[in-house]
């Protein structure tokens, strides 16, 4: 504990030495939201640097260098505090920055327990449902009091919308098999397990990744079965899509996975807009400088989100808030249940951000848009409506048939 305190300060030291040309004051950073306003409204060098070696395309644009998109940035960072959030839908327009942000969250992900084995079996998973839901070989380790977990460094997986459904789920290894051995390969959606999974264009996705991506995300693990052999794989992820409405909706079942929904669209000020053109020129030239001048404010950034992922547990939703959200969501006529566990997970994971242990009416109010836009269906509203119509008109000539046999 004593470590990591140590190691907040020098990054605190770290920026104040940094940022001192230009903002003299130290900086205080209280909590994640106040660093997300503070870096949007701070300029980038734009003095000629030394030469860079160009390396833009695998070195992501730094998080705390997007321009605006207040509400994107805080739903993803929601999601990375807590994946009971239900990860994260950005609809817009092309070149919003939708993917920029996703793939810039590279440098902000925080560790977790993972599973040392193949199939991903954690000891959580035994104790839920016994020692049958693990593989054998964790089974003989859990009974030995070997470890299952460790900590790493939370992924980003990109599931390409090309992408067949062998590579999705995992087939057979053609290169053992041409060894006339057989073999099951990994898929992406057992890559993605305790990760993020990041679909790009999800409205755009064949229809059979759709059903296994569904699949996999309502029971948290799926089977393989290729004659002669079968192996289930955990894939508990936090699902992150974008897509660009203008070519094509998202089926509702696909809509309804995800837990907060983002519009975003394109920059309005003009100081922002030129702001923006600027970062980005500065990084396209200077990829390795541009990331070293967010760099301590990333590393904040990060151990903010690791601390808010800790502090979550202890984080409580008073009876007071959970009422006004439950209200919410029967004014605005919600029917998915998915729709209070996105809202109050995310108010939690705010408060969490905040350094606070309980749950605030500004925390909900605060997420509310993001948990509840795109919830209500038409067509189960129109079905309701339909459906309240025809029983009217039943108890009605019920009552007429009754009545009349009553009185006769
Ligand atoms: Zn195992």
């Amino acid at each position: 504990m004593e470590n990591s305190e140590a190691v907040a300060f020098e990054l605190n030291e770290a920026s104040v030495n940094q940022a001192g040309e230009t903002d003299p004051s130290p900086v205080q950073v209280r909590s994640l939201k106040e660093l997300l306003d503070r870096i949007t409204g701070r300029g980038v060098m734009t003095q000629p640097l030394a030469e860079d070696s160009g390396l833009a395309e695998i070195l992501p644009f730094p998080f705390l260098a997007l321009v605006g998109q207040h509400e994107m940035k805080l739903a993803l960072l929601l999601s990375l505090i807590n994946p009971m959030v239900g990860g994260v839908l950005l609809i817009g327009p092309r070149g919003t920055g939708k993917t920029t942000a996703v793939r810039s969250l590279a440098d902000l992900l925080p560790e977790a327990l993972r599973s040392l084995c193949y199939y991903g079996c954690l000891p959580e998973d035994i104790e839920s449902s016994g020692i049958d839901a693990v593989c054998p070989d964790c089974a003989r380790k859990f009974a030995e009091g070997e470890q299952l977990v460790k900590m790493d460094r939370v992924r980003i997986v990109e599931l390409p919308l090309n992408s067949a459904l062998e590579d999705v789920i995992g087939g057979v290894d053609e290169r053992a098999a041409s060894h006339n051995r057989f073999r099951l390969n990994k898929g992406l959606l057992a890559q993605a397990d305790r990760n993020l999974l990041y679909v790009d264009e999800v409205n755009l996705l064949q229809d059979d990744v759709v059903d296994a991506l569904l699949d996999a995300a309502a029971q948290g693990k799926y089977t393989v079965r290729r004659s002669p052999m079968a192996a289930t794989y955990h894939s508990r992820f936090v699902l992150i899509g974008s897509m660009n409405p203008e070519e094509g909706s998202l089926r509702p079942q696909i809509m309804d996975r995800f837990g907060l929904r983002v519009i975003v669209r394109g920059l309005e000020a003009t100081e922002e807009r030129l702001e923006a053109y600027r970062r980005v020129q500065a990084y396209l030239s200077h990829p390795h400088q541009t990331v070293e001048q967010f760099a301590s404010e990333t590393r904040i950034a990060q151990a903010e989100i690791q601390a808010a992922r800790e502090l979550l547990p202890e984080v409580k939703l008073p009876e007071e808030v959970a009422q006004n959200g439950l209200r919410l969501i029967n004014n605005l006529q919600i029917d998915s249940l998915r729709a209070e566990i996105t809202l109050f997970e995310a108010a939690r994971a705010c408060a969490a951000a905040d350094h606070r242990l309980a749950v605030t009416q500004d925390d909900l109010r605060l997420v509310a848009p993001m948990a509840l836009r795109q919830r209500r269906s038409k067509f189960i509203k129109d079905f309701f409506k339909l459906q309240d119509a025809e029983e009217k008109e039943l108890t009605a000539v019920l009552e007429g048939i009754f009545q009349g046999s009553n009185a006769g």
